[in-house]
């Protein structure tokens, strides 16, 4: 029998916590918030000769339960910041925020080479679900991480990169948590680059009819389809040199369409639906006319993110890229058939295929599409339809957003499911990190 360590100094009694969709909470028996590696492993030992479980937790941005606990919550948002950087290879403390990406990578003449719609998320969090943005030619954050510094079970550090344990980096790069602490991330980051951003409601049926063609030729191509419209919003952005003019949106414009009409506006709108449905479908109208016909060029880190301060839930999920306009349309008719009022639009997105083990885009070109309910409404019917209708279209769900899947039907969906169950085999044979969700999608 292991001998029992003493509390760790960096660990407290645990408190209340919520993810920002407001979809899970827990009150852990103790949350640690360690300053140093050595501090993650104490803590970790404390955790296992103890009997409890271990959860590292980012922003909280999952609207899944995967970040969640009644063990020992570890908040890694000390360890942030950047820690090496070997050309374009930079190496990040795992709670360092993407927003703070910016101001860390451009004087280093350095940026991500793709993001996701917002920036609050960690960069573990983010690699950990498989976070994306758009663009055919482009993978998930996860895709551009060259190595790892990973604290197992047994609380031993270890290093995961090109020289040292290479196989286990298409385990660890996304790992849902499932395999240890990440204490530090290596990205490889690109030269900074600006994004020629063109915005414009089109009719949706013929967004639908090009989307292959579109996502091939741009950049990073995305629409939102408006339910109750005819219309889809659609965003091209195109790559330019970091050093060519800059055409940034003025300080109203920038203000008044992301601030005032997506988030003040959009709001008291979403909370109006909730009580009197029937206003949806006039209001989605009046949204689109108002909204998403702009032309700007900027650093791509503003373009690429938003800032979202309306509360949802989101179901999302990986899909053949060339079933995208199927999909699409069946929940299209699927709002009309069940006469649902929906005020949020359906987002539709792309990535390169890739070779990460449990990644989305895993081994196939993909197509994202993106589901989204008010928080304060009850998603469940109208996620289950659409679900449905991504399992007929052979999807696979996003792991940070909701979704009822189990291991027993996506092991089929994922070529590495089993390699990266023996990986977890290996580095956490007594199911430290695990959890509810865990053992849902993984098995035991
Ligand atoms: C408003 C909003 C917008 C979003 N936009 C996008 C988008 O554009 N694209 C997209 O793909 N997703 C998007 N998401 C989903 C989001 O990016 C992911 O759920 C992401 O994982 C959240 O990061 P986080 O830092 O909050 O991690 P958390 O949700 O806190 O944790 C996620 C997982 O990472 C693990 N983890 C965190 N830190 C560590 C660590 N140090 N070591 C080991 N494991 C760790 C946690 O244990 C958990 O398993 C969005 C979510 C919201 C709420």
């Amino acid at each position: 029998m292991t001998a029992q360590t003493s509390v760790p100094t960096s660990i407290r009694p645990g408190a209340q916590w919520r993810n920002w969709g407001r979809s899970e909470r827990t009150r852990p028996e103790f949350v640690a918030q360690p300053t140093s590696v050595d501090e993650v492993v104490e803590t970790i030992n404390f955790a296992r000769d103890h009997g409890l479980t271990v959860k590292a937790w980012g922003a909280g941005h999952s609207f899944t339960s995967i970040a969640v606990t009644d063990g020992v919550h570890l908040d890694v948002g000390a360890l942030d910041g950047v820690l090496a950087v070997d050309d374009t290879h930079v190496t990040l403390g795992a709670g360092t925020n993407l927003h703070q990406l910016p101001a860390l990578l451009e004087p280093l003449g350095l940026a991500l080479a793709n993001m996701g719609d917002i920036d609050r998320q960690t960069i573990s969090g983010a690699i950990s679900t498989g976070t994306h943005g758009t663009g055919a030619r482009f993978g998930g954050i996860a895709t551009q991480v060259r190595g790892v510094t990973l604290v197992t079970a047994a609380g031993a550090v270890l290093r995961i990169n090109a020289t040292e344990n290479p196989e286990l980096l298409p385990a660890a790069a996304l790992g849902l948590g499932a395999l240890g602490i990440l204490v530090d991330v290596t990205i490889e980051c690109v030269p900074t680059f600006l994004l020629h951003a063109v915005e414009r409601p089109e009719p949706a049926d013929t967004v639908l009819n090009e989307w292959l063609q579109r996502s091939a030729e741009t950049d990073h191509f995305e629409f939102y389809v408006w339910p109750h419209t005819t219309t889809a919003l659609t965003k091209s952005n195109t790559r330019l040199p970091g050093d060519e003019p800059r055409h940034p949106l003025t300080k109203f414009s920038s203000w008044f369409d992301d601030e005032f009409m997506a988030n003040g506006v959009y709001r008291a709108i979403v909370a109006a639906g909730k009580h009197v449905p029937a206003v949806i479908p006039p209001i989605n109208r009046l949204a689109v006319k108002l909204s998403g016909n702009r032309e700007f060029t900027d650093v791509s880190s503003r373009v690429f993110v938003t800032n979202r301060t309306v509360r949802f839930r989101e179901l999302e999920y990986a899909l053949p890229i060339d079933a995208v306009p199927d999909a699409v349309r069946a929940i299209q008719k699927l709002i009309t058939d069940r006469k649902w009022k929906v005020s949020f639009p359906i987002e539709v997105r792309s990535a390169a295929a890739d070779s990460l083990l449990l990644s989305t885009a895993s081994g196939r070109a993909t197509g994202y599409v993106a589901v989204h309910r008010y928080w304060r409404e009850d998603p469940t019917e109208y996620f289950r339809e659409v679900e449905a209708i991504m399992m007929a279209h052979d999807g696979r769900p996003h792991w940070g957003k909701l979704h009822n899947r189990h291991a027993e039907s996506l092991s089929g969906m994922y070529p590495g499911f089993n390699e990266f169950l023996a990986v977890r085999e290996l580095l956490d044979p007594g199911r430290v990190f695990t959890n509810d969700y865990l053992r849902q999608v993984l098995g035991k």
